[in-house]
């Protein structure tokens, strides 16, 4: 069974290519509903004829619609996650069209993660198409906003991870020719600190001013000493603004803080100290908004135990070895993990996510889609 697997996915190479092609020729930003929902239509289109089982569309007025594509039968699920919108505006294709060059294979959103639905997509149609005996129903997500934090496809993601025995995240493999698995991914923190203060004029009588700059410039040392690289705790303000005009005291200043910690007990340990900022002396005020922006993804024994299953089948079918890695960067994953055990970068195998280099090898293409219809076949 696994060796017909891996053999009809390498010899669907070409038409995978073709079937990539068309999804990167239509230009998908997060932002432009239009534009997604023409994916979203193409995907339908594409699920119909290489899986064939049911859809159901979720409406959102701002956003792309989600799609929830479901194939085979059983109580229990396993979840595919895939996204369809990228980071880059409609034009970006004049620039930087659609082209292949030896094994790489470039293009806006090919790697991030496009790619990672036609390996989805074609592993879903080699177990199909093979007859492959499953006990669970395979559900594969295909939402429209996870590059702008999955605002409106959070609690779709949410409530099918709950139901969902496993979950495989087809987001890239870690940027190298190794193609790692990701098994953690940080949990992140958005934050926005405004500091108020009094204006003065700064040279008839600065003595009455207070300055919000000179109190944030204070409040942002002591965020950044709380940076600890050995727990894996980190904070950086991005973003600064405030002031009016050099010649004023500034009344108000603001920035823009982003938290990474590696497990929850650090988001409980750090969060009440950038909640609880106090102003160095009187007529300051410190307004802190802001929270969890996607949780930990913790590497549990389940998977861990997941990995490991992966592993086994690449050396054994694929003859390769693979490799896991930490990711500094949250996903939908990040969101799944809380509910069932999750596998992320299942997708492709390349680099330049979101960088005008962005692009897979195609020669990964159907080994990548063949370990995810192996490690389906395997769990389900
Ligand atoms: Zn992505």
């Amino acid at each position: 069974m696994e060796e017909q697997i891996v053999h009809f996915l390498k010899e669907k190479e070409s038409e995978m290519v073709e079937v990539l092609k068309g999804l990167v020729e239509l230009e998908s930003p997060s932002h432009d509903k239009v534009a997604v929902d023409q994916v979203g239509n193409h995907m339908q289109e594409l699920y119909t004829k290489y899986v064939g089982g049911s859809i159901e569309v979720f409406k959102d007025d701002q956003f792309g619609n989600h799609l929830r594509c479901e194939f085979g039968e059983g109580e229990e699920q396993i979840l595919i996650l895939t996204h369809m919108d990228t980071v880059w505006p409609k034009g970006t294709l004049e620039e930087l069209p659609f082209r292949i060059d030896g094994d790489k294979l470039y293009g806006p959103g090919s790697f991030d993660m496009k790619g990672g639905i036609v390996q989805g997509l074609f592993a879903q149609h080699a177990l199909k198409t093979l007859q492959i005996p499953l006990k669970t129903k395979v559900v594969m997500l295909v939402t429209s906003d996870e590059e702008i934090g999955s605002e409106s496809s959070r609690e779709l993601i949410e409530s099918e991870a709950k139901k969902s025995k496993y979950v495989l995240v087809l987001e890239s493999a870690a940027s190298s020719i190794k193609g790692k698995l990701k098994t953690s991914r940080k949990g992140v923190g958005m934050f926005s600190i405004k500091v108020s203060g009094r204006a003065a004029h700064s040279g008839i009588e600065p003595e009455k001013g207070i300055s919000a700059i000179e109190e944030l410039a204070r409040q942002i040392l002591y965020l950044h000493s709380l940076t600890d690289f050995e727990k894996g705790t980190t904070l950086n303000i991005g973003l600064i603004n405030g002031g009016s005009a050099s010649n004023v005291v500034a009344a108000e200043a603001e920035a823009e803080l982003d938290l990474r910690v590696k497990n929850n007990a650090e988001f409980e340990r750090i969060i009440p100290l950038i909640q609880g900022l106090k102003p160095s002396k009187e007529g300051l005020t410190i307004e802190v908004t802001g929270g969890i922006n996607r949780p930990v993804m913790e590497r549990t024994s389940e998977i861990s135990e997941m990995f490991e299953t992966a592993k086994a089948l690449a050396k054994e079918h694929l003859g390769f070895d693979l490799e896991e890695q930490a990711s500094g960067g949250g996903s939908d994953g990040s969101f799944a993990s809380q509910f069932a055990p999750t596998l992320d970068g299942l997708g492709p195998v390349g680099d330049g996510a979101h960088a005008s280099n962005e692009h897979l090898l195609i020669s990964q293409m159907p080994i990548r889609s063949a370990l995810v219809a192996l490690l389906i076949a395997k769990l389900a």
